[in-house]
């Protein structure tokens, strides 16, 4: 089918606004460089707006065409499908259990109404029996010596694998082979992509009725025999024996980070790039945290996951966030489109107008939404006025 260009251009008075020049990624079909403005005075800006869903097998074809018609009317572009949740499947996985080829179907429905789709898949985390089962080596393991397996952080979900293992290297891969063969897949769209927090963000610690001001270590993860194998024979110590304060070891805190941006650059996005496929990820803006060093990831694009009530924080700190994270991927000569992800719960729609504004005043050359089950129809009408 052909497929129509995302251009939108924004109204004269904010595309006057001073935003940062980003180098547009190598372009996908449909998108060209030369329609890309820079952000100069007067200059007509693209933006592309995205959308997290849960996949739903129950739901009709009909259905879901009448869902991207009122995406499409309220300037949503792109949509993310939760295809696999750490525990199914929801495309016709050979290696995974699946529930129903639900990607499938929804390509060309998406497709026929001008949005793109994004396959979004959880990665570290797994909660697959049959991979509980036989891989339990696979598991982070914590400062204390406990698996994310038997005694997950904070919730029983967080079972992350570790990055260190060639057997989840080679999962991992398959998932992104899988997903890169499946005919007119826009993109695919990495989630979990991290090790647990070390630190949760600060309006989730009392919910779990924690005071995190220090890396404990049930939460730091991960000191499996790989991993420290790995360190040692880099720089000479183990992690759990040699180092008195680990947290404070910057070479150690690189060293976890290089392990996660390793998988996603040389193990996952070139699947999916020599298949055509965008590659994104749904990032942190606390990165240390979860030792995700984002603006090094050789992707298309990132999602970072900008909710501000997590942290405490006005809608100003979304567009802080952005020209931040900007200016990190500028640091280290990496060029990608950042999208501010926005979650729906903490705004509202008369609220919507200027947690964009702030965004793309920050630098994101669009919105995405957390999530489809919390857009209202004030959220569309919002959207609509701006971008429909
Ligand atoms: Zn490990």
């Amino acid at each position: 089918m052909k497929r129509r260009e995302f251009l939108r251009a924004l109204s004269a008075g904010l595309a006057a606004a001073p935003v940062a020049a980003v180098m547009h990624p190598p372009v996908h079909e449909g998108w060209g460089p030369a329609d890309v403005g820079m952000g100069g005075e007067g200059e007509k800006r693209v933006t592309k707006n995205w959308i997290w869903l849960g996949p739903d097998p129950d739901v009709s074809d009909d259905e879901y065409s009448r869902r991207f018609e009122r995406l499409k009317r309220a300037g949503i572009d792109a949509i993310l499908p939760e295809i696999f949740n750490n525990r199914q499947a929801f495309w016709g996985s050979e290696h995974l259990p699946v529930v129903a080829p639900v990607l499938e179907r929804l390509i060309p429905l998406a497709h026929a109404t001008d949005i793109e789709v994004h396959a979004w898949s959880h990665i570290m985390t797994c909660n697959v029996p049959d991979v509980m089962e036989t891989h339990p080596e696979w598991y982070d393991v914590n400062r204390k010596g406990e698996s994310a397996r038997d005694k997950p952080a904070y919730v029983d979900y967080y079972r992350f694998m570790c990055p260190s293992r060639p057997g989840v290297q080679q999962f991992l891969q398959q998932r992104m082979r899988e997903l890169a063969a499946i005919d007119g897949l826009d993109g695919i769209h990495l989630d979990y992509i991290r090790f647990p927090d070390v630190i949760l963000a600060e309006a989730l610690q009392p919910k779990y009725d924690l005071v995190q001001d220090s890396e404990f270590p049930e939460y730091d993860y991960c000191y499996c025999d790989v991993c420290r194998a790995g360190f040692k024979a880099a720089h000479g110590l183990d992690p759990l024996v040699d180092l008195k304060d680990p947290p404070a070891n910057e070479a150690w805190f690189q060293y976890r980070c290089d392990l996660i941006s390793r998988l996603v650059n040389e193990d996952l996005i070139p699947i999916g790039r020599a298949a055509g496929k965008q590659m994104t990820a749904a990032v942190f803006p606390n990165w240390r945290h979860v030792r995700q060093e984002w603006h090094k990831w050789e992707l298309d694009a990132v999602l970072p996951m900008l909710y501000n009530g997590f942290y405490n924080e006005e809608l100003a700190w979304v567009g802080e966030q952005c020209s931040q994270g900007i200016a990190r991927m500028k640091d280290v000569g990496v060029s990608k489109d950042l999208y501010s992800g926005l979650f729906l719960g903490d705004v509202p729609a008369q609220k919507l107008n200027e947690a964009i504004d702030t965004s793309l005043k920050g630098g994101a050359r669009g919105v995405s939404l957390f999530a489809f089950g919390g857009l209202t129809d004030g959220h569309v009408e919002v959207m609509q006025q701006r971008f429909g």
